[in-house]
């Protein structure tokens, strides 16, 4: 039996039916069988967290706690960190700007998918890197240059699926006494992340990134910030105290920025797949990765995108100029003939996107106008060959 919820064959234009090629998975991965099954097991114990007495609210309230102590033993926190139940990494990494202490600059590369490159307030951006190398050199001479609080980077790209050196990262912003946070959206469904192991002080991602439903995101890192910062919601939760003339005292802990009914399903469907992600072997998915990359390599009017070096490290993900077809509508074309579900866009990391569009471009033909966008094919624990050579032939067609 699959691990993971298909929605079973789809209808083609011919009239055909095909098992459907779910290759936007690092859009949304598809549930996992596991947490669906966790999901179900506790909707007739629904009830309320941490707001009434009772078997329901009692179980639901352990049932939380539970879910935030299973995250934290994936991630590897450490004393003094704490997680953070949020709606997705967006949020998640929202929430961490609006706790920065008062005059704290973030570092950034033009790298990043928007959700980490909006929310910071005084910020300072770095070019993007040619190679993970050049990614810890350019940091490391811009601290010497300009003091900042954070750092803040992806551990691997949603555009390209290369991997950054997170770890290096981390030791050079600390020896400039900065901390780093983690964009670990993209590398969650696919390695092991783990705060201690990376040196990381955040790290941010979404549920339904990896294989739970949608609703439910992580911020996991230092207490310290987040106790003293003005919790991000203000409400019910948040608040140990209300006096009558609307005095608040907040609490402390990650309730502080919980405030309202907690999202317990979302808590307990990410713990449950994180739990079956620790356990997961990855080494298919690798092999799918340079399965499709060496299949584009023979496509004469497709070329990916990328900003390391052809064999730097990859997850699932690969993003490639066509030349010669609209992307949007060869991305149409690929769900109603062959029951292939990509994604043409930018992927919300437009300045890199845009960039890397133009560079393959000139790599294929240097007097092509480059496209307006990029097709992304992105992949997990349910994809199959079959998936990735049904989209190369359907390429090698167009
Ligand atoms: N960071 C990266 C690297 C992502 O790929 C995404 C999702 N595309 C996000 C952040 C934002 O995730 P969400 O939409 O779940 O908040």
């Amino acid at each position: 039996m699959s691990t993971i919820l298909s929605p079973g064959d789809v209808k083609l234009r011919d009239g055909r039916s095909v098992d459907f090629a779910n290759l936007d998975v690092a859009a949304t991965a598809p549930c996992l069988r596991a947490v669906a099954d966790a999901v179900a097991e506790l909707l007739p114990f629904y009830g309320s967290v941490h707001r009434g007495a009772g078997a329901l609210s009692e179980r639901c309230t352990r049932e939380y706690e539970q879910a935030r102590e299973t995250v934290a033993d994936f991630l590897g926190a450490r004393d003094g960190d704490t997680v953070v139940f949020t709606r997705n990494t967006t949020d998640a990494l929202n929430l961490l700007a609006r706790a920065l202490p008062g005059d704290t600059t973030v570092l950034t590369f033009d790298a990043e998918h928007h959700a980490n490159l909006l929310p910071w307030r005084r910020t300072v951006h770095l070019d993007a890197p040619r190679s993970p190398q050049e990614a810890v050199a350019a940091l490391e001479r811009a601290l010497s240059r300009q003091r900042c609080g954070l750092v803040s980077v992806t551990a691997a790209s949603n555009v390209t699926g290369e991997v950054w050196p997170v770890a290096a990262l981390a030791e050079v912003a600390h020896r400039f006494g900065a901390r780093i946070a983690v964009d670990a959206a993209q590398l969650a469904p696919h390695a092991p992340v783990d705060l201690a192991a990376l040196g990381a002080d955040y790290v941010a991602f979404s549920g339904h990134k990896v294989y739970a439903p949608f609703g439910a995101g992580v911020l996991a890192g230092r207490a310290d910030w987040l106790d003293a910062a003005e919790p991000y919601l203000a409400g019910g939760g948040a608040s140990a105290n209300v006096g009558s003339d609307l005095g608040v005292n907040w609490t402390t802990g990650p309730a502080r920025h919980e405030a309202g009914t907690p999202n317990l399903l979302g808590a307990v469907a990410i713990a449950t797949a994180c739990r079956a992600l620790a356990d997961a072997d990855h080494a298919h998915e690798r092999a799918l990765v340079k399965r499709l990359r060496d299949g584009l390599a023979d496509l004469p009017h497709v070329e990916e995108l990328r900003l390391f070096d052809a064999d730097a490290e990859r997850v699932g993900i690969v993003s490639f100029a066509v030349l010669g077809e609209e992307p949007g509508e060869l991305a149409t074309r690929l769900g109603r003939d062959h029951g292939i579900g990509v994604r043409a866009g930018l992927f919300c990391a437009h300045p890199l996107t845009r960039r890397l569009l133009a560079e393959a471009t000139a790599r294929l033909d240097p007097g092509a106008t480059a496209p307006a966008h990029a097709v992304r094919a992105s992949f997990g624990l349910g994809t199959t060959e079959e998936h990735i050579d049904r989209l190369l032939s359907a390429l090698r067609r167009a």
